[in-house]
């Protein structure tokens, strides 16, 4: 049966053979089950009810939620010499009876639906003397409430199902994997014994990576001009962002274009249009901008912003390197994220359950941003593959890294905190640490605490990127606020005790100022040769102008 299948995929698709997750799913479906198929985008869910479909006698309903995705599938269906067509909510009565005759007559071998058309009487009627084999649920987390698109008419589909002569078999297809949603199709759409596949969402072209700490619009620009040649998507969190990194960066003098649901119509087909035909080769946008895009030559998914859940992360990032060729994602995490993406979860009102639910989701994305494990393996995993390798090219498996143990300085600086009675910001705490004689420091006798001038050997700049590294790792809190304010973490507590240690993952990033790779290797050596010359502690990092400095005396 497998052999036709393959036959089918040549012979009409022109694909040489079945990805390893299309294998499973279609013999499974061929063997007559209902089947869960879970597939990250860009996997190719399309083909498992495809191929199936022209195996099957009868015809195959597929359900899908977007008229444009719907469209642009039945017309490369025809190109290929399927038969196929759709019934949406664009078409009059006349339309939708000569198109049900039609596949009643079995002129068409795929006849894809708007789940609302489920509903209408006259579909109804008609339906029932097309003989149907097979029903697929494309985008089938649609159907959860606990997934992100849930619509209400995909809870129709079970209705359609049952009031079918004879009950077809079953392919639910979705990118979205976590337990309860996949419980939830499970249940809505009544899927009898049906077989589970979870595959393909090591993704091994994507180059994941998360920076902590960066300026992010400097580390944008140098990333921009470093691959001006190539296609790329940034995703930020807010409109206001999208607009204001856009401004930036046109000032600047970079090809950029933009999209988000606050522009109108035609100037969201017009930049979309520019990006898809490679005429602006940087896109900026809010996640409104790609479902259903299908740009292969994506180099680069940077997200300025932590984005609320893994699923949507990846969803966007999977946006990258479609064709299979190498490509970079970089999440480029803040601080702040968190309390942005608390604000969010709070400003819904949800109740008390969902919410529960979706700071869970937060905090696994929070701890992908933190974990010094492999990130794709920490991806797999999450979306239900357990038997997951080390990546051995993500930035946690590449980086270069020293543990160092930075308790003592940890401490300085959370005592330092709570005795200035956690009311001011990282500056001023800087500050004080550092022995300065600020008029604010002076003004509020900071001078006089015992933690004045307690890291007098460090720079002021040192003590707040250490500060920033506590935040980023939760044992500092900041306020969102004009002006923001640290406060102890519950993390921060054991350790002043001395009951536990803060024992840091250093990242040792040498920022890639030249291109030739022999210059740059003398710099990372001369940067140690430094670093034990003038005794400094492991963690110290090198700004980019230090960097530069040492690249003028090479
Ligand atoms: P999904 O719906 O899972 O996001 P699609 O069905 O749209 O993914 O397929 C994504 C891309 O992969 C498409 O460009 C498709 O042509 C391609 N593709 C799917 N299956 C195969 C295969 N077996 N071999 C090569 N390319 C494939
Ligand atoms: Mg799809
Ligand atoms: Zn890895």
């Amino acid at each position: 049966m497998l052999n036709k299948a393959v036959e089918v995929l040549q012979k009409y698709f022109g694909y040489q053979s079945f990805r390893e997750g299309q294998k499973k799913i279609v013999e499974s479906l061929l063997n007559g089950h209902d089947t869960l198929g879970i597939m990250p985008t860009g996997g190719g869910k399309s083909i498992c009810y495809q191929v199936p479909a022209m195996l099957y006698d009868g015809v195959t309903i597929v359900i899908s939620p977007l008229i444009s995705l719907m469209k642009d599938q039945v017309d490369v269906l025809i190109s290929m010499g399927i038969p196929a067509t759709q019934i949406n909510s664009s078409l009059d009565y006349g339309e939708v009876r000569d198109r049900l005759r039609m596949a009643a007559r079995g002129e068409y071998k795929l006849l894809y639906i708007a789940p609302e058309r489920l509903e209408s009487e006259a579909f109804q009627a008609l339906i029932k003397d097309v003989p149907i084999s097979f029903v697929a649920v494309d985008e089938a987390h649609c159907v959860s409430q606990w997934g992100h698109d849930f619509r209400p008419s995909y809870l129709e589909i079970a209705r359609f199902l049952r009031s079918l002569p004879e009950r077809p078999i079953v392919a639910a297809l979705t990118a979205t994997a976590t337990p309860e949603v996949t419980e939830d199709i499970r249940r809505q759409l009544e899927l009898v014994d049906e077989r589970l596949f979870i595959t393909g969402f090591g993704r091994d072209n994507l180059l994941l990576s998360v920076r902590k700490g960066e300026n992010r619009r400097e580390f944008i620009q140098q990333y921009l001009r470093a691959n001006a040649q190539q296609a790329g998507i940034i995703y930020a969190a807010t409109r206001k962002d999208v607009d204001a990194l856009y401004a930036d960066l046109q000032k600047r003098g970079f090809e950029v274009t933009k999209y988000h649901a606050g522009l109108s119509e035609e100037e969201r087909a017009h930049n979309q249009e520019a990006f898809l035909y490679d005429d602006v080769r940087t896109m900026i946008a809010t996640n409104a901008f790609g479902m259903g895009i299908d740009k292969s030559n994506v180099r680069y998914v940077i997200h300025y912003n932590m984005p609320k859940n893994l699923e949507a992360y990846y969803q966007e990032a999977g946006r990258a390197g479609r064709d299979g060729e190498p490509s970079e994602c970089i999440l480029l995490f803040q601080p702040q994220d968190i309390q942005t993406q608390t604000f969010f979860i709070e400003q819904n009102q949800l109740l008390e359950e969902r919410k529960e639910h979706e700071y869970k989701k937060l905090y696994a994305m929070i701890d992908y941003c933190r974990t010094p494990r492999c990130l794709q393996q920490y991806i797999v995993q999450y979306f239900g593959e357990t038997d997951a390798q080390a990546c051995g090219q993500c930035g946690n498996c590449t980086d270069e890294t020293e543990l160092s143990d930075i308790t003592l300085e940890a401490q300085k600086i959370f005592s330092c905190v709570k005795r200035m009675r956690e009311r001011f910001g990282a500056a001023l705490v800087a500050q004080v640490l550092k022995g300065s004689k600020n008029k604010k420091v002076t003004q509020f006798h900071f001078d006089e605490l015992p933690t004045y001038g307690l890291m007098k050997e460090y720079k002021e700049k040192e003590i707040v990127d250490l500060i920033q590294l506590l935040i980023a790792e939760g044992y500092l809190q900041v306020t969102e606020s004009q002006y923001p304010i640290l406060k102890l973490g519950e993390r921060a507590l054991p350790v002043l005790k001395g009951e536990e240690r803060v024992v840091q993952k250093i990242v040792i990033r040498p920022v890639q100022l030249t291109e030739d790779d022999e210059l740059f290797e003398k710099l990372r050596t001369l940067r140690k040769e430094i670093s034990q010359r003038e005794g400094l502690p492991p963690y110290v990092i090198f700004h980019d102008s230090t960097l530069k400095e040492m690249s003028s005396l090479c």
